[in-house]
């Protein structure tokens, strides 16, 4: 890394105000970065975080936690954010609301700013932590975008109640699948859960209640074609893959989790991607440009987690930490 030595608090143009320069601006409000926000307000470095709805990320829509260490019978998703959150604003991280359109940085100047654009604001910092998390995966079948929100659903923790005692089915066989079908079961007369394979993807605990649970049976093998209803759901058209036979579940709703996608597309080709949009980056979180890191869901890695998102907005944190104090002049070796 090269080494400027400046003192970037804020910058001025002829006959323009002073503008801020950030230390830190992480984008993204989920684990990850609130995180990050944690540990960069205690360093005490000027740091804003960019959420674009409310903090939390996905992990709000989980009605339980079970595998975040420290509490022994789980804790609701939306109450272990909210004191992520609230734990963050403390040591002083401040939160703006937005959706972060563009990143650039500055190609005119040795002093390493980048600007992170929300609508026409422009906000400079010199380090960025992309923490932008990742959303639902469509099925991307007919009737799914004319039936959203008339039976088809992406969140059991949202919609479930309006399904008492009515028939659903549930299309994936990971974690989210599972787990939300389990929760569906408390409202639903019938949960079917519809897997392109013979076996679940889920870890084996969740197997094991999914599978002692009466309320519900697997269409295994077998992928949804069309989702049915006018202007309701009705049903859906699934085929199985082995034997090609196509069959009509009936139900009144279908609640899709067939994994995720990574919201990296604002960033236009500034930083590696991997084929699937995630961000590559090295052990410390920095990814391909200097100065930028990435952490949590958005990141590629092999386990997507609150507690290795957490670990890694720490661990991006610091190294931001590190480089800002080099740039500055400051640090401590
Ligand atoms: P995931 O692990 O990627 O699973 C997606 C599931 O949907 C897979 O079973 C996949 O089938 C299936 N699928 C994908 N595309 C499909 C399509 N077009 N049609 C039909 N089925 C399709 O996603 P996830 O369950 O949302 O989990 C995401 C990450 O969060 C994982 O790392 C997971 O471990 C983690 N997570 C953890 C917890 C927890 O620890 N309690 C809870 C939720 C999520 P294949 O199996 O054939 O690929």
């Amino acid at each position: 890394m090269s080494v400027v030595s400046i003192k970037p608090k804020t910058s001025s143009k002829k006959g323009t105000k002073e503008e801020k320069i950030y230390d830190a601006i992480i984008i993204g409000g989920g684990p990850a970065g609130l995180t990050a926000g944690i540990y960069l307000s205690r360093a005490r470095m000027s740091t804003l975080l960019i959420e674009k709805a409310l903090p939390g990320g996905q992990a709000i829509l989980t009605e339980i936690i079970e595998n975040y260490p420290g509490f022994p019978h789980g804790i609701a998703g939306p109450e272990l954010m909210q004191k992520i959150e609230e734990q963050a604003v403390r040591f002083g991280l401040k939160i703006e609301y937005g959706e972060v359109a563009e990143v650039k940085i500055k190609v005119d100047k040795e002093d390493k700013v980048k600007i992170v654009k929300i609508n026409n604001q422009e906000y400079k910092t010199l380090t960025i932590i992309l923490a932008s998390g990742a959303e639902a995966s469509k099925l991307e079948v007919p009737g799914e975008e004319e039936l959203r929100g008339r039976g088809v659903s992406y969140c059991a923790t949202c919609d479930a109640p309006f399904f008492k005692d009515q028939k659903i089915v549930v299309v994936g066989g990971g974690d989210t699948a599972i787990e939300e079908a389990l929760y569906l079961t408390k409202f639903a007369q019938e949960v079917t859960i519809i897997h392109r394979r013979d076996r679940l993807r889920a870890t084996k605990i969740l197997q094991e209640r999914v599978f002692s649970n009466k309320k519900i049976n697997f269409a295994w093998d077998s992928v949804v074609t069309k989702i049915l209803g006018k202007e309701k759901v009705e049903g859906v058209l699934i085929q199985n893959k082995k034997t090609g036979e196509e069959k009509v579940i009936s139900c009144q709703g279908v609640f899709v989790f067939v994994g995720n996608i990574p919201n990296s597309k604002f960033l236009n080709e500034l930083i590696k991607l991997d084929k699937k949009g995630y961000i590559l980056t090295d052990d410390n979180m920095m990814t391909s440009q200097e100065g930028i890191y990435a952490c949590g869901d958005v990141r590629k890695k092999i386990l997507r987690q609150v507690v290795t998102a957490c670990g890694e907005g720490a661990t991006a944190a610091f190294a931001a930490q590190k480089y800002i104090e080099e740039l500055k002049g400051v640090s401590y070796k």
